[in-house]
């Protein structure tokens, strides 16, 4: 028998939701929400400094939070966008979160999505991304890869027929995403890229 393939969240993400129906109205709201769920991460041990959380793009009530927890699950894929995106699916019972019986769904991130996670967007329904940290910031601030992502990934994410496109707006908190960042890299934080460790 292979084992079953399970992702545990960490046991302090329950605590950040106040409610089931917890709404953030503006899109910094949402951000500093995944900043915090970012932070919280380092400061509780259970991962990279990295969150994000899935939403309702209308009125920002969240769906699916996500933490960075791929050394704690074994798993290179369990980034905070990946984690979040695989809730939110759960929770709304549907590989599909353009589902018809859905409301239009946007990712929220603290850093910009790396080549893995930018894949995973692209085929997960949501219609918009909302950025923090750039690529560049997070590279430079932690000495985590990114990969190699197209150059022109706003528009080939905002024009892809026949898939609808996805909104992309960018630097939301992008200062206070980079705070983040840079105290996890001055604290020593693990960078664990393959084989660079
Ligand atoms: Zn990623």
């Amino acid at each position: 028998m292979y084992p079953d393939i399970i992702l545990r969240l960490p046991e302090w993400l329950a605590g950040e939701l106040q409610s089931p129906a917890q709404r953030f109205s503006t899109l910094e709201e949402r951000m500093a929400f995944v900043i915090r769920l970012a932070e919280r991460n380092i400061q509780e041990g259970t991962g990279g400094p990295f969150g994000a959380a899935v939403f309702t793009q209308e009125t920002g009530e969240l769906i699916a939070p996500g933490v960075n927890i791929v050394v704690a699950s074994h798993c290179s894929l369990a980034h905070a966008e990946a984690v979040a995106i695989m809730l939110a699916q759960q929770i709304c019972g549907t590989f599909d979160l353009s589902a018809d019986f859905l409301p239009p769904l946007e990712l929220v991130t603290s850093a910009q999505p790396c080549i893995q996670c930018y894949g995973n967007i692209w085929w997960s329904g949501l219609q918009r991304l909302i950025v923090g940290a750039s690529k560049a910031d997070v590279e430079a601030l932690t000495g985590f890869q990114e990969g190699p992502v197209p150059e022109n990934w706003v528009e080939t994410l905002e024009h892809r027929p026949p898939l609808p496109p996805i909104r992309v707006i960018q630097n939301v908190l992008r200062e206070e995403a980079c705070a983040v960042l840079r105290a996890y890299a001055e604290n020593g934080g693990l960078v664990y890229n393959p084989d660079v460790m």
